[in-house]
């Protein structure tokens, strides 16, 4: 797994201080939160159309493009709250329960 470098968090003084959503790299908002996952997002990348949907609505923002332009998911930060495998629309994204 790609290992993401944690980003600072500023002093967080207006709204407009606050990160939004995916636009900021993993652990920008949250800590590791992986710990109580049952289910885990894979994303099958032969049907992966790159539509961003699931990048766009990770509420932790734990979906990035790697250097190969493919989505992949930090699950150091994915809680498996399934949102993204819901709003795929070809079903690109299976959860997969955890074996630990
Ligand atoms: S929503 Fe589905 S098709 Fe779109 S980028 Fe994510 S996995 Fe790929
Ligand atoms: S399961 Fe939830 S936290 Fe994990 S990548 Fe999908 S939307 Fe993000």
């Amino acid at each position: 797994m790609k290992n993401f470098k944690r980003v600072p968090v500023p002093p967080l003084n207006h709204i407009n201080d606050y990160p939004m959503g995916s636009s900021c790299e993993s652990f920008h908002i949250t800590d590791q939160n992986s710990g109580w996952r049952v289910f885990m997002p894979v994303i099958n990348l032969d049907k992966c159309v790159s539509c961003y949907r699931c990048y766009l609505v990770c509420p932790d923002g734990a979906i990035h493009q790697n250097e190969d332009q493919k989505f992949e998911i930090d699950y150091d930060y994915c809680k498996g709250c399934g949102i993204c495998a819901n709003e795929c629309k070809i079903n690109a994204i299976n959860m997969v329960k955890e074996d630990k």
